[in-house]
């Protein structure tokens, strides 16, 4: 009989993606629970790109101790960027934990598991390496986590060189690699056997794949690579840098049908002073000019963003810089943080840090800034028919079904059917929520 594997992911897309890489690794001899008291292995995929979500590993880990009393073959392991970061320190801080696996060492799992059982003493490993380039490993059907899906990541490159001052992500996840074009194809067609409809690329900074590799065609020439399998009806990425967003790139969005309507540009500040101290290598104008170039193509883009507020140094006179951007551009959402300070960072060795309160505060007039703009736009869909991939039930309700528009808004909604997942629905737009919209099915596309 197999064993049972618990995961609990914290962090990014990217995490969630190798936490599924993690069950394929596992196949044979475990299988997905999502009940810890029942698994024979639990591991915590972690993340350290602030201070708070590194912190909960310790609460979360701790969590599992008493079940290794009860359970002696119990296994308990740690990965992702805290498990890269912190190594050793973690068996000497929960000394229960029997491995600890860094951002490209949980590839080994299966061999560390095999020695474990051998022998019990705690395996750490951390090594990170230029050379680093990882598996290729095809989605299982026998794996429900990693099917029953109609969208579905896909890591097309690791690590990240750009070195944002406040960013760990380099120190973790190493140096920028991109995966060869022809298995990111393969994992996709495998994906689309298994009735995924969508795909999310994924990457530190999409725009800059295959620049460093031989032979390796460019993002926007990768994209339209992939929109050519049959029966993958679109196509999303994540996350573009602006310093290498490109017009060509922005043609491709326009021109190309399989790809989406939505943009996830970080701004992080809207001054230029904070940018340069930031290390983001683009100015405000520049960005803005990207931006109108995003508009003009695309007129129903939407754009998404992520802002960092109370970085060392910021004045008011910055932050109202970041407000002004918000109130220009009319992001559809953001994703907004206080700075808080990294490891091995320069912008931790900054002298002018801002008080918590006063974080606090831009942070607060930041999203209630957002919460009136994403309102007006989820508006302004009211009345309108989109098209709407169906991912399932609504989280709310089993009577509901929920999907996304091209511009990855969510929408849930009534239909006389709802034996619609994996199909394109036209849906006609009733009301306007605060993080979704509402609904009713028309027809069916696809
Ligand atoms: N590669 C992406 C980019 O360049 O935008 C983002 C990567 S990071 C995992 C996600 C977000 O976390 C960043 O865009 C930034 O807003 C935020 N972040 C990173 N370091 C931070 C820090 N030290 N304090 C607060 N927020 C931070
Ligand atoms: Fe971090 Fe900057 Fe790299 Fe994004 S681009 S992962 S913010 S260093």
């Amino acid at each position: 009989m197999k064993k049972r594997v618990y995961i609990k992911t914290f962090g990014c897309q990217m995490n969630e993606n190798d936490s599924e890489k993690v069950l394929i690794l596992l196949k044979e001899d475990y299988i997905p629970t999502d009940d810890p008291e029942e698994a024979d292995l639990i591991i915590v995929n972690t993340c350290s790109v602030r201070e708070k979500p590194q912190h909960k590993v310790y609460s979360e880990v701790g969590r599992y101790k008493p079940l290794k009393k009860k359970k002696n073959h119990l296994l308990i392991g740690i990965m992702g960027c805290v498990a890269q970061q912190e190594g050793e320190n973690l068996i000497k801080k929960l000394p229960y934990v029997d491995f600890v696996l860094g951002t490209q060492s949980f590839y080994q799992i299966k061999e560390v598991i095999k020695q474990l059982q051998k022998d019990p003493k705690p395996i750490v490993l951390t090594e990170l390496t230029k050379e680093f380039k990882p598996p290729l490993l095809l989605p299982e059907e026998t794996l429900p986590k990693t099917t029953e899906k109609v969208t579905a990541f896909v890591t097309i490159m690791q690590g990240c060189d750009n070195f944002c001052s406040y960013c760990i992500v380099p120190y973790v996840r190493g140096r920028e690699t991109s995966r060869p074009p022809e298995e990111i194809i393969e994992e996709i067609k495998r994906m689309v056997e298994l009735g995924v409809r969508e795909v999310t690329l994924l990457g530190q900074n999409v725009n800059s794949y295959g620049l460093k590799e031989k032979g390796y065609p460019d993002f926007p020439e990768l994209l339209n690579q992939i929109s050519a399998i049959e029966g993958l009806w679109r196509i999303r990425f994540t996350t573009s840098h602006p310093k290498d967003l490109s017009e060509r790139m922005i043609r491709i969005m326009a021109e190309n049908p399989k790809i989406c309507h939505h943009i996830h540009l970080p701004l992080q500040a809207g001054s230029n002073r904070i940018l340069k101290r930031m290390n983001r290598k683009y100015t405000k104008e520049e960005y803005l000019e990207k931006v109108a170039k995003l508009k003009e193509l695309i007129p129903d883009i939407a754009i998404t963003t992520d802002i960092i507020v109370g970085f060392p140094g910021e004045t008011e006179k910055d932050f109202e810089e970041t407000l002004e951007m918000l109130k220009t551009v009319r992001y559809h959402e953001i994703f907004s943080f206080k700075y808080s300070d990294r490891p091995f960072t320069t912008a931790k060795n900054f002298e002018d840090k801002i008080p918590e309160e006063e974080k606090e505060r831009r942070l607060k007039l930041v999203q209630e800034l957002q919460k009136t703009i994403t309102q007006e736009i989820y508006q302004q869909y009211v009345g309108k028919e989109m098209e709407v991939l169906v991912e399932g039930f609504s989280s709310k309700s089993k009577t509901q079904l929920m999907g996304r528009t091209t511009t990855n808004v969510i929408v849930n909604f009534s239909s006389p059917r709802l034996d619609l997942k994996g199909r394109l629905v036209k849906i006609l737009i009733e009301e306007a929520g605060k993080h979704s919209l509402k609904g009713t099915y028309l027809k069916t596309l696809k």
